[in-house]
């Protein structure tokens, strides 16, 4: 290694993959290796947990950690990634409300970008379901199914009642079912509030493709689930899918409609447009890794996680397995890449990634769980207690621990809030300008249509249609964007 120039080793992607690699990265690497990660948020989003986010069990606060405490030896650069170079070696990056790009350059690239869910498939389904991704959406699960509560407990009419008090999960794999469980606990926890609503007027159906639930797990821990999930009043509806979704509710395959007020999709896992651009092999819309870890054919770029295709053993035997989309391999391989990222730099021979799964656990709510533990398969609520062990034991930080501990313990004594936070609609509002203010800078998203109120403005920007002028709309054309939305005043 170079000892006078520092290595720079840039991680994309601040979940799983690329956290726990900065991390490792962090405690193993010497002075002359710089680490930084580039991440869209300023947090590490715990997703196992999210679902306990839509019960409420958790604050959603609790559930994130932010990047620049966890690791403090890491450069964070909160920004969206765009585009990587890999033969200038640089990664293209925007950051704030601009569409400036800046450039980072590395010598080592890390690539852990995750999935993205698209739900394009089934007609009427991205507009009309919540997806669990991210700490707001299952936030918004949260606030909407308390919105329902508040809406079915005024309302007369028995049609829109029992559509407001219908929840459809689709997709019965982890995800979906702890979640459901979470939104049933949250229902059942808050209907002494709501007195017009009777328990029995409450309907809850998941529906899954495959012939069982949570195909994950051994057969027997599936069916013990999906029992324990009828008893609690959730229907199961099995070989079904979704055909569309519409304002009232959705359509199965089987040509049923079911009115609903809550949608949530559990399904729809894809590589990220961001990813599908990247010039590198991919198969299965995964990038394709060896079994260290390197993308096929670039010596310094690494990938894991959710984005990497990675192969469990050897990659020209048609059986070989590869490494599921799971948060306990993306820490297990930001070990092993972190080490031989490591390894490369200080011209020594990376090694492979092997890594068998300890066992799977799930969270039914109702304090109830499944799990798998080095063969060992149980149960009920000591399941459920190790789900939340487990779980307690894997966050990142002190701080988080405490806090979800904290909740958690909260949760067993005092009933969980009903407080409906919804953030307000994106209405328009007023600014005002002063003589010489800048409106809108060329090639900065402006945030929104202006509609001059009062006074006038210049625009030194080529319009395309409209001109500026009191009363009128201005759209301008920056050469890349056409910008619609909210408004503008100004006095002069
Ligand atoms: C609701 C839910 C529950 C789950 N439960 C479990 C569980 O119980 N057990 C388990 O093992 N696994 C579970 N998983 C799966 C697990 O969370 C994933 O396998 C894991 O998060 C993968 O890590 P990753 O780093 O590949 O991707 P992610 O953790 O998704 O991280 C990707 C990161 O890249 C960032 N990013 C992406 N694109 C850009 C861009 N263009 N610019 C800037 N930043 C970008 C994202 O913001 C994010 O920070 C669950 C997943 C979900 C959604």
């Amino acid at each position: 290694m170079n000892n006078t120039t520092p290595r720079r080793i840039v991680i994309l992607g601040g979940g799983f993959g690329g956290v726990f690699t900065a991390k490792r990265l962090q405690a193993r690497a010497s002075g002359d290796v710089q680490i930084e990660l580039i991440s869209r948020n300023n947090f590490f989003v715990f997703q196992p947990l999210l679902s306990e986010v839509a019960g409420g069990s958790i604050q959603p606060a609790d559930s994130v950690s932010p990047l620049r405490a966890f690791l403090p030896g890491v450069t964070v650069r909160v920004a969206e990634i765009r585009k990587v170079d890999f033969a200038a070696k640089t990664v293209h990056v925007t950051a704030g409300r601009g569409d400036e790009i800046t450039t980072v350059p590395y010598d080592q690239l890390v690539i852990a970008l995750g999935q993205v869910v698209d739900l394009s498939r089934t007609p009427g389904l991205s507009e009309r379901a919540f997806i669990m991704k991210d700490v707001m959406d299952a936030f918004r699960i949260r606030n909407h199914v308390l919105q329902c509560l508040e809406g079915a407990d005024g309302e007369a009419d028995p049609v829109r009642k029992a559509r407001l008090l219908t929840v459809v999960a689709v997709g019965g794999g982890f995800t979906g079912v702890e979640t459901i469980g979470e939104v049933q606990d949250l229902i059942h926890n808050s209907l002494k509030y709501y007195r017009n609503i009777r328990p029995e007027e409450i309907r809850i159906v998941l529906i899954q493709h495959d012939a069982r639930i949570m195909p994950e797990l051994p057969e027997h821990l599936a069916v013990y689930a999906a029992d324990k999930l009828r008893r609690r009043g959730i229907e199961i509806l099995l070989k079904t899918g979704v055909d569309s979704a519409t304002m009232t509710g959705v359509v199965t395959d089987a040509g049923d409609t079911i009115e609903a007020g809550t949608i949530i999709a559990a399904i729809g896992n894809a590589p990220s447009p961001l990813t599908r651009s990247l010039a590198v092999p991919s198969e299965r819309g995964k990038i394709v890794v060896d079994r260290c870890l390197r993308v096929q054919g670039l010596d310094d770029v690494w990938a894991l996680g959710d984005n990497a295709r990675i192969p469990l053993g050897d990659p020209s035997d048609p059986d070989v397995a590869y490494a599921p989309p799971l948060a306990q391999f993306a820490v297990r391989e930001a070990k092993v890449l972190a080490e031989n990222v490591l390894a490369h730099v200080k011209g020594e021979a990376p090694k492979p990634f092997e890594y068998r799964s300890l066992g799977t656990m799930a969270s039914l709510g109702g304090r109830s769980g499944v799990a798998d533990i080095l063969g060992v398969k149980f149960t009920g609520f000591f399941a459920w207690a190790a789900w939340r062990s487990f779980y307690l034991s894997l966050l990142p930080s002190f701080r988080t621990k405490i806090r979800v501990a904290m909740d958690w313990t909260l949760d067993l004594i005092i009933s969980r809030s009903i407080a409906e936070i919804r953030p307000p609609q994106a209405a328009s509002r007023y600014i005002q300008f002063l003589p010489g203010d800048l409106v809108v800078e060329p090639d900065v998203d402006p945030g929104g249509l202006y509609v001059v109120i009062s006074g006038a403005f210049d625009s030194e920007i080529p319009a395309a249609s409209g001109d500026g002028g009191t009363n009128g709309i201005a759209r301008a054309w920056t050469g890349r964007h056409l910008w619609p939305a909210a408004q503008w005043r100004e006095w002069s």
